[in-house]
């Protein structure tokens, strides 16, 4: 017997129509024998504008209100999906968060899954019904309703799909699959048949927004087998349709590429503090306050030291933080001790990624020489065993990602750009 989860984004749940056929897909899993729970998102849109109506009641809501406002999205599609599939004949029903329940940390808007009771659905699923669970929401002490934080309802379907030992999690969205850059940009990317966990986690977080990163993460903790693959393709025989998300033993040499795939990110702002002094304790003046602000740093560069005792540092926040980062400094300025501050937000991070490079040298230099023969200037770096990161001027985003894909061979062969 098959246990399989399929979860279905919020552009696959916008509206009855689209319903119906992911119903269709539900039922064709169904009648292959296949024991299916189901996870959907909202409505595309419906969230936002469910977190609109409570800035809107108050600029201080209440955290556990919020929850109970944005988790009806779920609900609604819950409730529709299990009674679309009646009516094709397939026995259906819901389960909300706090029916199962779903018991997570007290967290309100960005709360942890931490235990999931499966008895009533693994006995709902043994008589072949199919259990649809409205992802994004669950439980906290008290009684009291939570969600995941955005994007949360991938980390329903996988943290489902560990609970009840699924064999499979598929995760249906408006994309085909995890390619090797974005193919806006890159019309010669193609589909990545497998990506690791640890490749796929570094291509989530720096810009490829496939999956919630945290979805991967406990699926590379739980061993869950993970498929993106889209609901806007018709059903075929093919069993891995998609792109498989999976542990680095399940890749075959073969198909291993040095670089799996390049990723961009234009959310974070450039800040450089000028003429700190170079003493001991300079840096953690600097990052002590923005951490107490609750301010992720990315990247981080330090000058050498001028003749003057001074150097530069530079770093990266998110844009949207920036505002926050620079009140943050100047309050901080008498203890740091820097002249002035610097900031931009025209600066955009490029990622290349592959487990490849673990065992090759020479990464970093191919992306350097590609970068520097364009013209494009290296504002930072940051490295990790599977990735090279630079930062650059936004405007050369595309240019960027387009020379490096063909620099590290990546370009589709058989489709002309
Ligand atoms: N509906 C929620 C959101 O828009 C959760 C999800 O779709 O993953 O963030
Ligand atoms: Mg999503």
């Amino acid at each position: 017997m098959t246990r399989i989860v399929m979860k279905f984004g919020g552009t696959s749940m916008a509206g009855i129509e689209r319903i119906r056929i992911v119903a269709q897909r539900v039922k064709r899993e169904w009648e292959m024998g296949n024991e299916v729970a189901v996870v959907v998102s909202a409505m595309a849109g419906e969230t936002d504008r469910l977190v609109n109506f409570c800035r809107e009641a108050s600029s201080l809501y209440d955290p556990r209100e919020y929850d109970v406002v944005v988790s009806s999205g779920e609900q609604v599609t819950s409730g529709l999906l299990a009674i679309a599939l009646q009516a094709i004949g397939v026995p259906a029903r819901s389960w909300m968060g706090w029916q199962l329940p779903i018991r997570t940390s007290d967290g309100h808007a960005s709360a942890r899954i931490e235990d999931i009771d499966t008895q009533a659905l693994g006995n709902s699923l043994t008589n072949r019904e199919v259990a649809v669970i409205p992802g994004f929401q669950g439980l906290a002490s008290g009684e009291r309703v939570t969600t995941l934080g955005r994007g949360g309802s991938d980390t329903s379907a996988v943290a489902m799909a560990a609970a009840m030992k699924a064999d499979r999690c598929d995760i249906y969205t408006d994309v085909d699959g995890v390619y090797t850059t974005d193919p806006r940009i890159v019309p010669r990317a193609r589909k990545l048949k497998r990506v690791t966990y640890e490749e796929m986690l570094e291509l989530a977080s720096v810009g490829a927004k496939v999956l919630q990163t945290r979805s991967v993460g406990l699926a590379m903790k739980e061993g869950v087998r993970v498929q993106v693959l889209s609901s806007f393709v018709e059903a075929t025989d093919d069993p891995e349709p998609g792109t498989l998300i999976v542990g680095e033993e399940e890749i075959e040499d073969m198909e291993r590429q040095l670089i799996t795939g390049i990723a961009h990110d234009k959310s974070e702002a450039k800040v450089t503090l000028a003429e700190v002094p170079d003493r001991p304790g300079a840096v953690a003046a600097i990052f002590g306050p923005l951490a107490e602000a609750n301010i992720n740093v990315d990247m981080i560069v330090q000058n050498i030291a001028h003749t003057t005792g001074s150097t530069d540092v530079t770093f990266t926040v998110p844009r949207a933080e920036l505002a926050r980062a620079l009140d943050t400094l100047e309050k901080s300025r008498g203890e740091i001790g820097f002249s002035k501050v610097i900031h931009d937000p025209r600066v955009a991070k490029i990622s290349v990624v592959g487990v490849g490079m673990r065992s090759h040298a020479g990464v970093a230099s191919r992306m350097f020489d590609t970068l520097g023969a364009r013209g494009i200037n290296i504002l930072a770096i940051t490295t990790s065993e599977i990735k090279v990161s630079v930062l650059i001027e936004e405007d050369y985003t595309e240019l960027a990602v387009r020379v490096l894909h063909t620099a590290y061979g990546l370009d589709a062969e058989d489709e002309a750009a």
